[in-house]
């Protein structure tokens, strides 16, 4: 039987609706969260990312504002406009879109940020709070994952779950999160032996590698859940006819963009695994929900009010 296809558009949707209502009650209350995003330069990439959160802000109702300092910008004059958005009482949240330059010391930069107002989740201080389980800002992608898996009522506790990739802005807190909600979690990188011996272990399996379809049948149980974040362009024919071939709807989008979207999960999975994210539609649109979801939270935090709940929770 083909895997459950897990719809991360209507998930994240739902959760949009849920922060718009919580915004609407905070407006009633005399507050507005609002959001600062810092892209500094022109990297194109970046430049869509920001253009989506700003947007994001507007349909829940968030202020937002975008600050695009030039791509020569030096270290400490971005640490001057952290400074000034630190101190502003009416930013909630900030957001450093990266990768920022090469002269610019990105990790100075993330560090002053204050963290009740790193929505992103990546200060050693929030990282710290998530490994204790206190409250604090958990990055939107791990975070996302975990409301995948609850709004899609696949049991977490108890469960074998392996996570391959270990970086700090996915893999690590992506376990974190997993271990808080009970699972007994594995934690794989590009040094792991036999990886698809430890992934046929997992009932949940979370692929962030950045590896195109690397995930293939045999990494995967019978049956487990299989939740992929990668995100790889393809624009090779023969690799896309490698992953696609013989899927219309596909090969029409290639042909006319010349680009697809594909994670780090084969294709193939969807005919062994119980239930799968899709790519795209899957992950990816649930980072920029539960940033707008972290924002909240932080002009909730700041003020020392209750803490809004997602449904799933
Ligand atoms: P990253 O920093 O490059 O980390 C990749 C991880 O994968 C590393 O831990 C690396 O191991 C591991 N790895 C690489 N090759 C491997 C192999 N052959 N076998 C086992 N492990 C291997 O990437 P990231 O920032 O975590 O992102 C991962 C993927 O998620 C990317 O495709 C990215 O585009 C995507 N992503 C998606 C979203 C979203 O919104 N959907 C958000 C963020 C990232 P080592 O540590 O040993 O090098």
């Amino acid at each position: 039987m083909p895997a459950r296809i897990l719809d991360g558009t209507k998930i994240a949707n739902d959760i949009r609706n849920e922060v718009a209502a919580d915004v609407k009650s905070m407006e009633a209350a005399g507050v507005r969260p609002g959001l600062a995003v810092v892209l500094v330069g022109h990297n194109p990439a970046s430049e869509i990312y920001v253009r989506g959160k700003v947007k994001a802000c507007e349909q829940v109702g968030i202020y937002s504002e975008q600050h695009s300092p030039a791509e020569t910008s030096s270290t400490l004059e971005l640490l001057a406009l952290i400074d000034d958005l630190n101190r502003r009482d009416e930013i909630d949240g900030i957001l450093v879109q990266l990768p920022l330059p090469g002269q610019i010391d990105s990790k100075r930069v993330l560090m002053a940020l204050d963290p009740a107002k790193d929505v992103d989740g990546f200060h050693p201080v929030n990282v710290g709070y998530l490994s204790t389980q206190r409250p604090g800002l958990v990055p939107c992608t791990p975070a996302g994952v975990i409301e995948i898996l609850k709004r899609s009522q696949i049991p977490i506790a108890g469960q074998e779950a392996v996570v391959v990739g270990r970086s700090d802005i996915v893999g690590k807190p992506a376990a974190m999160l997993l271990i808080n909600a009970n699972a007994t979690v594995t934690v794989c990188h590009s040094k792991t032996h036999d990886l698809p011996a430890v992934c046929r272990r997992a009932d949940i399996l979370v692929a962030a590698i950045g590896r195109a379809g690397m995930i293939t049948r045999d990494f995967v149980k019978p049956g487990a859940t299989v939740i992929d974040v990668g995100m790889n362009q393809v624009t090779d024919a023969e690799e896309f006819t490698r992953f696609f071939g013989g899927n219309a709807k596909r090969e029409e989008a290639f042909l006319k963009k010349g680009s697809t979207l594909i994670g780090d999960v084969h294709p193939e999975v969807a005919e062994v695994a119980g239930a799968l994210t899709p790519v795209p539609g899957g992950v990816g649109p649930l980072t920029i929900a539960m940033l707008m979801y972290n924002t909240v939270k932080a002009a909730r935090m700041r003020r020392g009010s209750r803490i809004p709940e997602l449904t799933s929770k």
